[in-house]
């Protein structure tokens, strides 16, 4: 059993309480380790270690090369533990070794990236209408940046905040997901092996309703980056609005992937397939809905459905597996609800449908790759974020029938569409309701490129340059030269 602790002001510190949370591991069962259940005051001590740190110290002084130094240092101790930091992952939230590999391998780039800009933020002299003075900005950072994360990229999403949090002069304080703390808490020793001074970043563990809402709260916090479900999402934002606080939100999805007659068919079976299962369906950016045009649907579909039996479940650690387990057991409840729900709506079931008993699949909370066709948009299987791997196949007659479709829905985080027609890709990216569309591919992503959501899936983007704007702010500073003041008193 190992016992994890917050990491304060550059140190492992047990919770005030003495309380602390069960990490389970999804695919045997076992209960492996424990992290904190941390409340107010543990909070309280992560803010003031990071609001020191900010206002005094050597990071409030720190020039921007030394900042990026020690970012690429950073970089370069996650490059060497990803084994182990993918590997903790695993553990608490059953996605499959090979998976959380190749995603804590990229996570070095997006502090390297960062740090990068580091000392390219610059302000402006101003040509204002005043010969005599000297107008210029400062761009500055914020203060201390509350981060909450969810469970399915742990590492991933915050890398995503923390990076151009730091790169910009913030320092933070990092609530991970209850369900998988132990990787926040092994990268923070990584933190201070790279010589970040004490209370830059800080990990304070626990659940939503308690250490969330007490980050959320705080008013040393002054500003909060989120990624997690609407429901949370609001909360915190709604939370933050009392204390005019900016948030970023990057919330939850059912995009839509389109697949026209003209496309490469094989491509898109796979792409269809890969959008919805890759990760079991846990993550926001999961190809949902499968909007397929009329006149290939009774010849693509099965194809699609031939693919996914294909799909081997199995140990998250076995190179050989697609799909591990579902992340926890409230998850793996929610998602059998919403294939209930799906089958009471009339949705037909194409495959799947049930929890998964194939052999050696042991005590793991597995569902089976499900598929319902014949779906009507409007049907709540087809409105609402399962989180699993639940595919719902929609027919469109043309191509303005497919945008009316791919864009009825409340959320408007992914979307692609499968084409050889260019001028069609233009027509239809353009209208598409979505922070990002896939053209002939799914996934694709990059530290380079600005990522979140329309409508209901957030506000704010995270990821690509114009980004660190999100973590400073603009001060403008009028300077008299002239040697005399001239008061409008003419006193
Ligand atoms: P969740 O909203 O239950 O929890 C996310 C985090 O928020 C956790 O750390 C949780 O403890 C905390 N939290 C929950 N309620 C809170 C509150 N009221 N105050 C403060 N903190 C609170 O989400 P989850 O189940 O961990 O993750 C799945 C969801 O995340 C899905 O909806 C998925 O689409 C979304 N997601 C979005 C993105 C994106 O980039 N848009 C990426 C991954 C996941």
């Amino acid at each position: 059993m190992e016992i994890w602790e917050n990491y304060i002001d550059g140190a492992y510190v047990p919770p005030r309480s003495g309380a602390y949370l069960d990490c389970d591991n999804p695919f045997s069962g076992e209960i492996w380790g424990r992290v904190p259940r941390s409340a107010d005051e543990d909070v309280a001590i992560a803010v003031a270690a990071a609001s020191r740190a900010f206002r005094e110290g050597p990071w409030s002084v720190m020039t921007a090369p030394a900042r990026a130094a020690l970012m690429r240092r950073l970089g370069d101790l996650i490059a060497a533990h990803v084994d182990e930091l993918a590997a903790i992952e695993v553990r608490d939230n059953g996605k499959t070794y090979r998976e959380m590999k190749a995603q804590v391998g990229r996570i070095p780039e997006w502090y390297y990236f960062y740090a990068g800009l580091a000392d390219k933020i610059a302000g402006e002299v101003l040509p204002t209408d005043r010969p005599d003075h000297l107008s210029y900005t400062r761009r500055e950072p914020l203060g201390v940046i509350g981060m909450i994360t969810p469970w399915n990229s742990p590492l991933n999403l915050l890398a995503w905040k923390l990076a151009p949090a730091l790169a910009t002069g913030n320092t933070a304080v990092i609530k991970p997901s209850e369900f998988t703390s132990a990787s926040a808490l092994r990268f923070a020793g990584l933190v201070g092996e790279a010589g970040f001074p004490a209370g830059v970043v800080n990990v304070v563990t626990g659940l939503g309703g308690e250490a969330g809402k007490a980050l959320v709260n705080h008013p040393d916090v002054v500003k909060l980056a989120f990624t997690g479900g609407v429901d949370g999402g609001l909360a915190v934002y709604a939370s933050a609005a009392g204390q005019l606080k900016p948030v970023i939100l990057e919330l939850g999805g059912k995009s839509p992937n389109i697949v026209f007659e003209d496309a490469n068919l094989d491509n898109a079976a796979q792409g269809a397939v890969a959008a919805i299962f890759a990760s079991g369906g846990q993550s926001c950016i999961a190809g949902s809905r499968l909007l397929v045009q009329r006149s290939i649907y009774d010849t693509f579909v099965p194809r699609v459905v031939e693919l996914t039996g294909r799909i081997r479940l199995g140990d998250p650690m076995d190179p050989a597996t697609h799909i591990g387990p579902v992340a926890n057991k409230p998850q793996f409840d929610r998602i059998l609800q919403r294939i209930a729900l799906g089958k009471s709506e009339g949705a037909h079931v194409a495959c799947g449908g049930v929890p998964a008993t194939r052999p050696g699949l042991g005590k793991g909370l597995f569902v089976e790759p499900t598929i319902f066709t014949e779906v009507d948009n409007n049907m709540r299987i087809a409105q609402e974020e399962v989180f699993g791997p639940v595919l719902c196949v929609i027919p469109f007659e043309d191509e303005a029938d497919a945008l009316r479709i791919a864009n009825d829905v409340r959320f408007g985080l992914g979307s692609a569409l499968w084409t050889q027609d260019v001028n069609r890709v233009h027509r239809v990216a353009a209208k598409l309701q979505a922070g990002t569309v896939w053209v002939n591919t799914y996934r694709a992503s990059s530290n380079i490129t600005p990522f979140g959501g329309y409508k209901m899936s957030g506000l704010g983007r995270e990821g690509g340059a114009d980004m660190i704007h999100e973590y400073l702010q603009t001060k403008s500073v009028l300077l008299n030269l002239s040697g005399k003041y001239t008061s409008p008193f003419d006193l």
